[in-house]
Protein backbone atom coordinates (compact mmCIF):
# COMPACT_ATOMS: atom_id res chain seq x y z
CA UNK A 1 0.00 0.00 0.00
CA UNK A 2 1.12 3.43 -1.41
CA UNK A 3 -0.48 6.12 0.43
CA UNK A 4 -0.68 9.52 -1.68
CA UNK A 5 -1.86 11.97 -3.97
CA UNK A 6 -3.69 11.00 -7.17
CA UNK A 7 -4.28 12.96 -9.88
CA UNK A 8 -6.78 12.12 -12.48
CA UNK A 9 -9.02 13.98 -15.46
CA UNK A 10 -13.25 13.77 -15.57
CA UNK A 11 -15.50 15.61 -17.40
CA UNK A 12 -15.74 18.24 -14.20
CA UNK A 13 -11.97 18.89 -14.69
CA UNK A 14 -9.27 17.68 -12.37
CA UNK A 15 -10.08 14.98 -9.50
CA UNK A 16 -7.44 15.22 -6.42
CA UNK A 17 -7.67 12.33 -3.95
CA UNK A 18 -5.31 11.30 -1.00
CA UNK A 19 -5.33 7.59 -1.57
CA UNK A 20 -4.50 5.07 0.86
CA UNK A 21 -3.03 2.94 -2.52
CA UNK A 22 -2.10 5.20 -5.62
CA UNK A 23 -0.94 1.82 -6.99
CA UNK A 24 1.91 0.97 -9.70
CA UNK A 25 4.35 3.32 -9.30
CA UNK A 26 5.11 2.91 -12.62
CA UNK A 27 8.60 2.51 -14.80
CA UNK A 28 12.45 3.44 -13.09
CA UNK A 29 15.12 1.20 -11.80
CA UNK A 30 15.45 2.79 -8.29
CA UNK A 31 12.47 2.74 -5.62
CA UNK A 32 12.22 4.86 -3.16
CA UNK A 33 10.48 5.52 0.33
CA UNK A 34 9.75 9.44 0.61
CA UNK A 35 10.12 11.04 3.71
CA UNK A 36 9.58 14.88 2.40
CA UNK A 37 8.03 16.46 -0.89
CA UNK A 38 7.43 20.07 -1.50
CA UNK A 39 5.14 22.13 -3.31
CA UNK A 40 6.22 24.21 -5.83
CA UNK A 41 4.58 26.24 -8.96
CA UNK A 42 4.56 23.53 -10.83
CA UNK A 43 3.02 21.15 -8.24
CA UNK A 44 0.49 23.55 -7.97
CA UNK A 45 -0.18 23.93 -11.53
CA UNK A 46 -0.33 20.29 -11.48
CA UNK A 47 -3.64 19.98 -8.66
CA UNK A 48 -5.62 22.64 -11.64
CA UNK A 49 -4.91 19.78 -14.18
CA UNK A 50 -2.74 22.05 -16.15
CA UNK A 51 -2.09 20.10 -19.32
CA UNK A 52 1.62 21.73 -19.52
CA UNK A 53 2.33 19.52 -16.06
CA UNK A 54 -0.15 17.10 -15.56
CA UNK A 55 1.34 14.75 -18.82
CA UNK A 56 0.18 11.61 -17.58
CA UNK A 57 -3.53 10.57 -16.54
CA UNK A 58 -3.87 9.42 -13.58
CA UNK A 59 -0.80 10.72 -11.98
CA UNK A 60 0.87 11.01 -8.63
CA UNK A 61 2.29 14.74 -8.59
CA UNK A 62 5.37 15.96 -6.95
CA UNK A 63 8.12 17.19 -8.68
CA UNK A 64 10.51 17.03 -5.34
CA UNK A 65 10.98 14.20 -3.17
CA UNK A 66 13.73 12.91 -0.48
CA UNK A 67 14.02 9.51 1.09
CA UNK A 68 15.59 6.22 1.67
CA UNK A 69 16.41 3.68 -1.87
CA UNK A 70 14.57 0.28 -0.75
CA UNK A 71 15.32 -1.38 -3.97
CA UNK A 72 17.96 -0.43 -6.77
CA UNK A 73 18.64 -2.05 -10.01
CA UNK A 74 20.72 0.65 -10.54
CA UNK A 75 24.73 0.04 -9.39
CA UNK A 76 25.23 3.77 -7.93
CA UNK A 77 22.58 3.54 -5.82
CA UNK A 78 22.11 0.69 -2.78
CA UNK A 79 19.09 -0.26 0.05
CA UNK A 80 19.60 2.88 2.71
CA UNK A 81 21.03 5.53 0.65
CA UNK A 82 19.80 9.02 1.35
CA UNK A 83 18.84 10.50 -2.08
CA UNK A 84 16.83 13.58 -3.69
CA UNK A 85 15.54 13.80 -6.94
CA UNK A 86 14.66 17.31 -8.22
CA UNK A 87 12.36 17.33 -11.38
CA UNK A 88 13.22 14.98 -14.14
CA UNK A 89 9.82 14.57 -14.97
CA UNK A 90 8.66 13.37 -11.64
CA UNK A 91 5.30 14.92 -11.28
CA UNK A 92 4.83 15.37 -14.65
CA UNK A 93 5.46 12.73 -17.56
CA UNK A 94 5.85 10.09 -14.41
CA UNK A 95 4.88 9.54 -10.90
CA UNK A 96 6.32 12.21 -8.47
CA UNK A 97 7.06 12.66 -4.97
CA UNK A 98 3.42 13.27 -2.72
CA UNK A 99 3.18 9.33 -2.10
CA UNK A 100 5.07 7.15 0.16
CA UNK A 101 6.83 5.44 -2.13
CA UNK A 102 8.91 6.70 -5.73
CA UNK A 103 9.73 4.73 -8.54
CA UNK A 104 12.43 6.90 -10.39
CA UNK A 105 15.40 6.84 -12.56
CA UNK A 106 18.85 6.29 -10.78
CA UNK A 107 20.28 8.77 -13.02
CA UNK A 108 18.74 11.71 -12.06
CA UNK A 109 19.00 11.12 -8.21
CA UNK A 110 21.58 13.08 -5.87
CA UNK A 111 22.95 11.92 -2.53
CA UNK A 112 21.59 14.51 0.30
CA UNK A 113 24.82 16.04 1.38
CA UNK A 114 25.64 14.79 5.24
CA UNK A 115 24.95 18.35 6.51
CA UNK A 116 21.48 18.39 5.12
CA UNK A 117 18.63 16.81 6.77
CA UNK A 118 15.58 15.39 4.71
CA UNK A 119 13.50 18.19 5.81
CA UNK A 120 15.92 20.81 4.72
CA UNK A 121 17.00 18.93 1.81
CA UNK A 122 13.21 19.28 0.70
CA UNK A 123 12.57 22.57 1.59
CA UNK A 124 15.22 23.58 -0.58
CA UNK A 125 13.71 21.44 -3.33
CA UNK A 126 13.77 22.57 -6.79
CA UNK A 127 13.06 26.34 -5.99
CA UNK A 128 16.63 26.41 -3.86
CA UNK A 129 18.22 24.19 -6.39
CA UNK A 130 16.76 26.60 -9.30
CA UNK A 131 18.55 29.60 -7.63
CA UNK A 132 21.98 27.66 -6.88
CA UNK A 133 22.07 27.04 -10.53
CA UNK A 134 20.99 30.91 -11.69
CA UNK A 135 23.66 32.09 -9.47
CA UNK A 136 26.35 29.15 -10.89
CA UNK A 137 25.04 30.87 -13.96
CA UNK A 138 26.60 34.33 -13.21
CA UNK A 139 29.41 33.24 -11.84
CA UNK A 140 30.30 31.11 -15.00
CA UNK A 141 29.45 34.18 -16.96
CA UNK A 142 31.43 36.10 -14.92
CA UNK A 143 29.14 38.69 -14.36
CA UNK A 144 29.45 41.56 -11.59
CA UNK A 145 27.75 41.02 -8.08
CA UNK A 146 27.65 44.86 -7.01
CA UNK A 147 23.96 45.18 -7.89
CA UNK A 148 21.64 42.27 -8.23
CA UNK A 149 18.25 42.70 -8.85
CA UNK A 150 15.88 40.00 -7.57
CA UNK A 151 12.69 39.63 -9.05
CA UNK A 152 9.59 37.47 -7.33
CA UNK A 153 11.41 38.04 -4.45
CA UNK A 154 9.41 36.29 -1.76
CA UNK A 155 8.63 33.25 -3.72
CA UNK A 156 10.76 30.14 -3.90
CA UNK A 157 13.28 30.92 -6.04
CA UNK A 158 13.86 34.29 -4.96
CA UNK A 159 14.13 33.86 -1.15
CA UNK A 160 16.77 31.42 -2.33
CA UNK A 161 18.28 33.65 -4.87
CA UNK A 162 18.80 36.36 -2.26
CA UNK A 163 20.77 34.20 0.59
CA UNK A 164 22.61 32.18 -2.36
CA UNK A 165 23.57 35.54 -3.70
CA UNK A 166 24.32 37.66 -0.33
CA UNK A 167 26.24 34.41 0.67
CA UNK A 168 28.29 35.10 -2.29
CA UNK A 169 28.87 38.74 -1.71
CA UNK A 170 26.42 39.90 -4.01
CA UNK A 171 24.29 43.67 -3.39
CA UNK A 172 20.79 42.51 -3.94
CA UNK A 173 18.14 44.53 -4.89
CA UNK A 174 14.90 42.52 -4.26
CA UNK A 175 11.99 43.48 -6.15
CA UNK A 176 8.41 42.38 -4.55
CA UNK A 177 4.37 42.63 -5.13
CA UNK A 178 4.29 42.18 -1.19
CA UNK A 179 5.85 45.26 0.63
CA UNK A 180 4.92 43.01 3.84
CA UNK A 181 7.81 40.72 3.40
CA UNK A 182 10.13 43.64 3.18
CA UNK A 183 11.57 42.91 6.86
CA UNK A 184 12.24 39.36 6.38
CA UNK A 185 13.92 39.93 2.44
CA UNK A 186 16.31 42.02 3.77
CA UNK A 187 17.17 39.73 6.51
CA UNK A 188 18.03 36.96 4.04
CA UNK A 189 20.38 39.58 2.60
CA UNK A 190 18.36 41.99 0.29
CA UNK A 191 20.02 45.42 0.65
CA UNK A 192 16.91 47.13 -1.14
CA UNK A 193 13.74 46.13 -1.81
CA UNK A 194 11.86 47.44 -4.72
CA UNK A 195 8.21 47.71 -5.45
CA UNK A 196 7.68 45.34 -8.49
CA UNK A 197 5.76 47.83 -10.56
CA UNK A 198 9.03 49.56 -10.99
CA UNK A 199 9.89 46.81 -13.12
CA UNK A 200 6.25 45.44 -14.24
CA UNK A 201 6.09 48.17 -17.04
CA UNK A 202 6.34 49.39 -20.73
CA UNK A 203 9.60 50.72 -21.30
CA UNK A 204 12.22 51.38 -23.72
CA UNK A 205 14.50 48.30 -24.73
CA UNK A 206 17.28 50.10 -23.51
CA UNK A 207 17.21 52.23 -20.93
CA UNK A 208 19.72 53.59 -17.42
CA UNK A 209 22.26 51.06 -17.03
CA UNK A 210 21.17 49.95 -12.87
CA UNK A 211 21.93 46.15 -12.60
CA UNK A 212 25.34 44.37 -12.66
CA UNK A 213 23.45 40.81 -13.13
CA UNK A 214 20.07 39.62 -12.26
CA UNK A 215 17.90 36.57 -11.11
CA UNK A 216 14.51 36.69 -12.81
CA UNK A 217 11.58 34.16 -11.99
CA UNK A 218 8.80 36.52 -13.06
CA UNK A 219 9.23 36.70 -17.37
CA UNK A 220 7.18 39.45 -19.50
CA UNK A 221 7.39 42.87 -19.12
CA UNK A 222 9.67 42.66 -15.82
CA UNK A 223 12.04 40.64 -17.77
CA UNK A 224 11.90 43.29 -20.74
CA UNK A 225 12.57 45.96 -18.12
CA UNK A 226 15.57 44.39 -16.39
CA UNK A 227 17.00 43.29 -19.65
CA UNK A 228 16.61 47.57 -20.73
CA UNK A 229 18.37 48.04 -17.41
CA UNK A 230 21.27 45.70 -17.03
CA UNK A 231 24.83 47.24 -17.08
CA UNK A 232 27.12 46.62 -20.24
CA UNK A 233 28.26 42.75 -20.25
CA UNK A 234 25.84 41.89 -17.39
CA UNK A 235 23.99 38.56 -17.29
CA UNK A 236 20.50 38.03 -16.63
CA UNK A 237 19.41 34.53 -15.54
CA UNK A 238 15.94 33.65 -16.78
CA UNK A 239 14.29 31.15 -14.12
CA UNK A 240 10.22 31.21 -14.39
CA UNK A 241 7.11 32.65 -15.81
CA UNK A 242 5.27 33.63 -12.81
CA UNK A 243 4.17 37.31 -14.43
CA UNK A 244 4.13 35.60 -18.29
CA UNK A 245 5.58 33.66 -20.94
CA UNK A 246 6.46 36.90 -23.49
CA UNK A 247 9.30 38.81 -23.63
CA UNK A 248 8.41 42.15 -25.14
CA UNK A 249 12.07 43.69 -25.93
CA UNK A 250 14.26 43.76 -29.16
CA UNK A 251 17.71 42.45 -29.57
CA UNK A 252 19.29 46.13 -28.49
CA UNK A 253 20.39 44.97 -25.37
CA UNK A 254 22.06 42.25 -26.46
CA UNK A 255 24.13 43.75 -29.64
CA UNK A 256 24.72 47.16 -27.89
CA UNK A 257 25.44 46.23 -24.20
CA UNK A 258 27.00 42.79 -24.70
CA UNK A 259 24.25 41.32 -22.20
CA UNK A 260 23.75 37.39 -21.96
CA UNK A 261 20.64 35.97 -20.72
CA UNK A 262 21.17 32.99 -19.66
CA UNK A 263 18.19 30.14 -19.33
CA UNK A 264 18.05 28.10 -16.18
CA UNK A 265 16.54 24.27 -16.73
CA UNK A 266 16.42 22.45 -13.30
CA UNK A 267 14.00 19.59 -14.63
CA UNK A 268 16.79 18.48 -17.37
CA UNK A 269 19.79 19.10 -15.85
CA UNK A 270 23.17 17.04 -16.35
CA UNK A 271 23.80 15.25 -13.42
CA UNK A 272 26.82 16.73 -12.39
CA UNK A 273 25.94 19.92 -12.72
CA UNK A 274 22.86 18.77 -10.15
CA UNK A 275 25.92 17.16 -8.06
CA UNK A 276 27.98 20.63 -7.77
CA UNK A 277 24.74 22.89 -7.15
CA UNK A 278 23.81 20.57 -4.36
CA UNK A 279 27.39 20.46 -2.90
CA UNK A 280 27.25 24.34 -2.70
CA UNK A 281 23.93 24.47 -1.40
CA UNK A 282 24.96 22.85 1.60
CA UNK A 283 28.05 24.57 1.67
CA UNK A 284 26.41 28.18 1.45
CA UNK A 285 22.94 27.81 3.34
CA UNK A 286 22.41 28.11 6.63
CA UNK A 287 20.19 26.21 9.06
CA UNK A 288 18.51 29.35 10.05
CA UNK A 289 17.86 30.45 6.80
CA UNK A 290 16.28 27.36 5.42
CA UNK A 291 13.93 27.77 8.66
CA UNK A 292 13.47 31.22 7.85
CA UNK A 293 12.45 30.55 4.27
CA UNK A 294 10.31 26.90 4.90
CA UNK A 295 7.17 26.14 6.09
CA UNK A 296 5.81 22.99 6.72
CA UNK A 297 2.52 20.94 6.20
CA UNK A 298 1.66 17.14 6.23
CA UNK A 299 0.67 14.79 2.86
CA UNK A 300 -3.32 16.05 4.19
CA UNK A 301 -2.47 19.72 3.98
CA UNK A 302 -0.76 19.39 0.14
CA UNK A 303 -3.77 20.20 -1.71
CA UNK A 304 -4.89 23.36 0.13
CA UNK A 305 -0.80 24.41 0.36
CA UNK A 306 -0.75 24.37 -3.57
CA UNK A 307 -4.41 26.32 -3.80
CA UNK A 308 -2.54 28.74 -1.41
CA UNK A 309 0.34 29.00 -3.21
CA UNK A 310 -1.42 30.03 -6.89
CA UNK A 311 -3.58 32.49 -4.57
CA UNK A 312 -0.20 34.46 -3.83
CA UNK A 313 -0.45 33.55 0.07
CA UNK A 314 2.59 31.46 0.42
CA UNK A 315 5.71 33.33 1.55
CA UNK A 316 8.24 31.40 0.35
CA UNK A 317 8.63 27.76 0.46
CA UNK A 318 6.17 24.61 1.40
CA UNK A 319 8.13 21.14 2.89
CA UNK A 320 5.57 18.04 2.61
CA UNK A 321 6.09 15.72 5.12
CA UNK A 322 4.91 12.32 3.89
CA UNK A 323 6.35 10.23 6.41
P1 LIG B 1 6.42 31.09 -6.22
O1 LIG B 1 4.97 31.11 -6.52
O2 LIG B 1 6.90 30.65 -4.90
O3 LIG B 1 7.05 32.56 -6.46
C1 LIG B 1 6.74 33.35 -7.55
C2 LIG B 1 6.83 34.80 -7.11
O4 LIG B 1 6.68 35.63 -8.27
C3 LIG B 1 5.73 35.22 -6.16
O5 LIG B 1 6.05 34.93 -4.83
C4 LIG B 1 5.63 36.70 -6.43
O6 LIG B 1 6.67 37.34 -5.69
C5 LIG B 1 5.96 36.81 -7.92
N1 LIG B 1 4.76 36.87 -8.76
C6 LIG B 1 3.70 36.05 -8.73
N2 LIG B 1 2.79 36.40 -9.66
C7 LIG B 1 3.31 37.48 -10.28
C8 LIG B 1 2.84 38.32 -11.34
N3 LIG B 1 1.66 38.10 -11.93
N4 LIG B 1 3.64 39.32 -11.73
C9 LIG B 1 4.84 39.54 -11.13
N5 LIG B 1 5.32 38.79 -10.12
C10 LIG B 1 4.55 37.77 -9.70
O7 LIG B 1 7.11 30.22 -7.37
P2 LIG B 1 8.60 29.64 -7.44
O8 LIG B 1 9.53 30.59 -6.79
O9 LIG B 1 8.59 28.22 -7.03
O10 LIG B 1 8.82 29.67 -9.02
C11 LIG B 1 8.95 30.95 -9.65
C12 LIG B 1 8.89 30.76 -11.16
O11 LIG B 1 10.01 29.99 -11.57
C13 LIG B 1 7.66 30.00 -11.66
O12 LIG B 1 7.26 30.55 -12.88
C14 LIG B 1 8.16 28.58 -11.85
O13 LIG B 1 7.41 27.89 -12.80
C15 LIG B 1 9.57 28.85 -12.30
N6 LIG B 1 10.50 27.78 -12.02
C16 LIG B 1 11.35 27.43 -13.02
C17 LIG B 1 12.29 26.47 -12.82
C18 LIG B 1 13.25 26.16 -13.91
O14 LIG B 1 13.84 25.07 -13.89
N7 LIG B 1 13.47 27.07 -14.82
C19 LIG B 1 12.34 25.71 -11.56
C20 LIG B 1 11.48 26.25 -10.52
C21 LIG B 1 10.58 27.24 -10.78
P3 LIG B 1 6.42 38.75 -4.96
O15 LIG B 1 5.13 38.63 -4.24
O16 LIG B 1 7.60 38.91 -4.08
O17 LIG B 1 6.36 39.79 -6.06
Amino acid sequence: MTRGWQLTRGDDGVDARLLDDVGDPGAGDVTVDVTWSGINYKDALAFTGNPGVMRIDPLVPGIDLVGRVSASDDERWSIGDRVLLNGDGAGETHHGGLAERARVSGGALVAVPDSVDDRQAAGIGTAGFTAMLAVLSLEDHHAELDSVVVTGASGGVGSFAIALLARAGATVIASSGRPEHAEQLRRLGAAEVIDRGELDREGRPLDTQTYSAAIDSVGGRTLATVLSRTQQGGTVAACGLAGGTELPTTVMPFILRGVTLAGINSVHCPTPLRERAWQRLARDLDPDVIDDIVTEVTLDGARSAADDLLAGRVRGRIAVDVR
